[in-house]
């Protein structure tokens, strides 16, 4: 199963990611970490931009310095192996990004009109909200983006910027390109959606991403029922790294590789990683850097898989890189990887902690609610490691996740074992970021304020842990069934977060994480869990727009679980919905029914996954996590404009730069950058490398 979570690349051991990766995103740090002693912050400023529904922050990477030459080399060169493939998860996530990106970058520099003016500044909040998104798709949404200027004035910028080269078509004059862009950027209705997910449609053709041309869902889900062999125990990740199209009326793969599609672009990810390979810390990480480069050279899913298995071995090296296609969630279908980079090393001292709840993984697995048929006999190789972050880019950048899984190939998985890791120091700047006010807001009693004070951060990370390290390790599917992609369909990734989250619940509340030392008593569980039913039932509406229902696999996850319970839990009044001044607020009266209703939830979603019972999964996300309350959501928003914080955070990244003597780097220094249009200019010229169409 494909989780979730992401990946990283963590040290090393990391990652090789695959895995469950995904995103977990921001939303459970900034929401529920109250205050955060500004004062100590020191001179490192976090936040430094907000715009739209954005904030810009910035991380440190502490510990950098100490790392030896070799080690810093290798970071240096992993790090521009990473940002040399900026363009693909464009050009992934829609057709004509690039092209628009490259027209924003062009009037950016070279607009000689009035930059104070109102049209203007949202010009550049547009621009922003693109790189954001890594293209003109919100990031998290996947609706096209709407600007607030008007066609009439895109062609004032236009015309305006005689020293820009505008990324024509051959042929093309101004004006033709002017009438072409109209659409793309103005029609809310023309490539409406990055992904859509929706029940009823043809989630391929109503899709705006790269990932196919011309094709129809029947039409792929055919393509690879045929490809598939059911009864091959190590099955490789089948459309993981091609664009499937059509070709003289026949569905072809187009690969993405040296000499495929995106070549230019990877021919330079394997110099780098090449250069990389001849500085590695050890054997086994040289040998997972050259088969990861074998692998961009042939295509071969196959080779990617050897990649994996090396990756997954190497436990032992501080730097880590997860590189490559990784996470489907951008593929309504769950077959197509977004283009990837997470640069880490190991932090030691926070590592030690989560190698607690591994060690006792198949306790976990034992003691766990769902059915014995469905429990894995022996969970393997399960490791979780805190990472420090150097460098992110492609889908893990501008917006990151906070935890990795990888692999994700689900053999892999069970006979090698996976890496599971924690983004450290993303966490701590999504802490310091946040400002106080949210759970005043938000929270009911004075217990449950003082608690989130207490205990939030260390509930978060928690939480975060289980999910990763037990939650999407845990379970196993009956035999005979096919993947979650195959029988689970579009809502298979609603449902594999709902397991994971579901399993780190059940735990949170469970005095084994005291006799494991990793939690002083059972009040972190009960600030989880307040948490959790604070953002599942409520918070996370902000992120909606009135009318909108929930789309995104985490947000209907956390709805699905919240919901259910709360109904569930009703005729014990397990949790009660209170108005106060006009107030809505979720208490919960009884923390161990709570955990007893998760319990169960967790029992019969595990049962949904392992039977691949399609229909039951359904209805689970569809009565539960879809529907969005309106009044409610209104009620939100409202609330939330008062606290000046932003709902989405994404992070200019650290630069590492090469100290040289004699045409030798003598040391490595990471510097800060402040601005994140410069950061984007920058990376515009310096990893610039595929057409404007692909
Ligand atoms: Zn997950």
């Amino acid at each position: 199963m494909k989780k979730h979570h992401k990946f990283f690349i963590l040290p090393l051991i990391a990652l090789l990611v695959f895995g469950c990766g995904k995103k977990e995103k921001d939303e459970q740090v900034t929401e529920q970490r109250g205050e955060q002693p500004l004062a100590e912050q020191g001179e490192f400023k976090y936040k430094v931009d907000q715009f739209a529904n954005l904030q810009i922050l910035r991380y440190r990477v502490p510990g950098f310095e100490d790392l030896s030459l070799q080690q810093k080399k290798l970071a240096y060169y992993l790090s521009q192996a990473g940002l040399s493939g900026r363009d693909i998860i464009y050009d992934q996530n829609y057709r004509n990004n690039l092209t628009v990106r490259r027209m924003i970058e062009q009037i950016v520099i070279h607009f000689q009109g009035d930059r104070e003016s109102d049209e203007f500044k949202n010009f550049m909040v547009f621009a922003k909200e693109v790189w954001f998104s890594n293209g003109i798709h919100h990031h998290y949404s996947t609706k096209k983006l709407v600007p607030d200027f008007s066609p009439g004035y895109l062609k004032n910028l236009l015309e305006n910027s005689s020293e820009a080269v505008f990324p024509f078509n051959q042929g093309e004059r101004l004006e033709d390109f002017e009438e072409r862009m109209r659409p793309i950027i103005f029609d809310a209705n023309v490539d409406a959606k990055r992904v859509n997910l929706a029940g009823n449609v043809d989630n391929v053709k109503e899709s705006a991403n790269n990932f196919y041309r011309n094709v129809s869902k029947q039409e792929v889900e055919n393509f690879y029922k045929k490809i598939i062999d059911k009864n091959d125990p190590e099955p490789p990740l089948y459309g993981l790294n091609s664009q499937l199209t059509k070709e003289n009326g026949k569905l072809v793969e187009k690969t993405w590789k040296v000499g495929g599609m995106y070549s230019a672009a990877i021919e330079k990810i394997v110099y780098w990683l090449e250069k990389a390979a001849s500085v590695a810390e050890n054997v086994q990480q040289k040998d997972a850097l050259e088969k990861l480069t074998k692998y961009y050279k042939t295509g071969d899913l196959k080779d990617f898989d050897a990649y994996n298995i090396a990756w997954v071995k190497d436990t032992a090296s501080v730097i880590d890189i997860t590189n490559g296609f990784i996470e489907v969630y951008g593929d309504a279908m769950g077959y197509r990887g977004s283009y990837e980079s997470v640069l880490s090393f190991k932090d030691p001292v926070a590592s030690k902690r989560m190698a607690m709840l591994a060690h006792d993984a198949q306790w976990f697995e034992d003691n766990s609610p769902i059915m014995d048929e469905h429990k894995k006999k022996e969970v393997t190789g399960v490791t979780y490691k805190v990472i420090t972050v150097i460098n992110e880019a492609g889908d893990a950048a501008p917006s990151t996740p906070i935890g990795i899984n990888l692999p994700n190939s689900s053999w892999i998985r069970k006979n090698y074992g996976s890496k599971s890791v924690s983004l450290g120091n993303i966490l701590e700047a999504y802490e310091q970021a946040s400002g106080p006010g949210v759970i005043d807001e938000f929270g009911y009693s004075q217990e449950e304020k003082d608690r989130v004070k207490k205990y939030g951060v260390l509930s978060g990370d928690l939480h975060t842990a289980m999910h990763e390290v037990i939650g999407h390790a845990s379970g196993q599917l009956e035999p005979g069934v096919g993947t979650t992609a195959e029988t689970l369909k579009n809502y298979a990734s609603a449902l594999e977060e709902g397991r994971a989250d579901l399993v780190a619940l059940y735990y949170l509340m469970d005095p084994k994480l005291m006799e494991l030392g990793v939690m002083p008593s059972l009040e972190v569980g009960k600030t989880e869990y307040d948490s959790y039913i604070r953002n599942g039932l409520m918070l996370q509406l902000r992120r909606l727009k009135e009318g909108e229902n929930i789309e995104e696999a985490h947000m209907r996850n956390r709805q699905m679980v919240a919901a259910w319970v709360f109904e569930k839990g009703k005729k014990d009044n397990v949790i009660e919905r209170v108005e106060k001044d006009g107030k809505t607020f979720f208490v919960i009266n009884d923390y161990q029914k709570l955990r007893v209703l998760f319990g169960e939830l967790l029992r019969e979603v595990q049962r949904v996954i392992s039977q691949g019972d399609f229909k039951a999964g359904k209805a689970l996300i569809e009565n539960y996590g879809v529907i969005a309350d309106q009044d409610l959501m209104k009620e939100v928003k409202e609330r939330y404009q008062h606290l000046h914080t932003a709902p989405y955070s994404g992070f200019i990244q650290p630069k590492l730069i090469p100290v040289m003597e004699n045409e030798e780097i003598v040391d490595v220094k990471v510097e800060y950058p402040m601005d994140f249009v410069e950061q984007m200019l920058d990376y515009g010229k310096d990893y610039s490398f595929l057409p404007n169409q692909n």
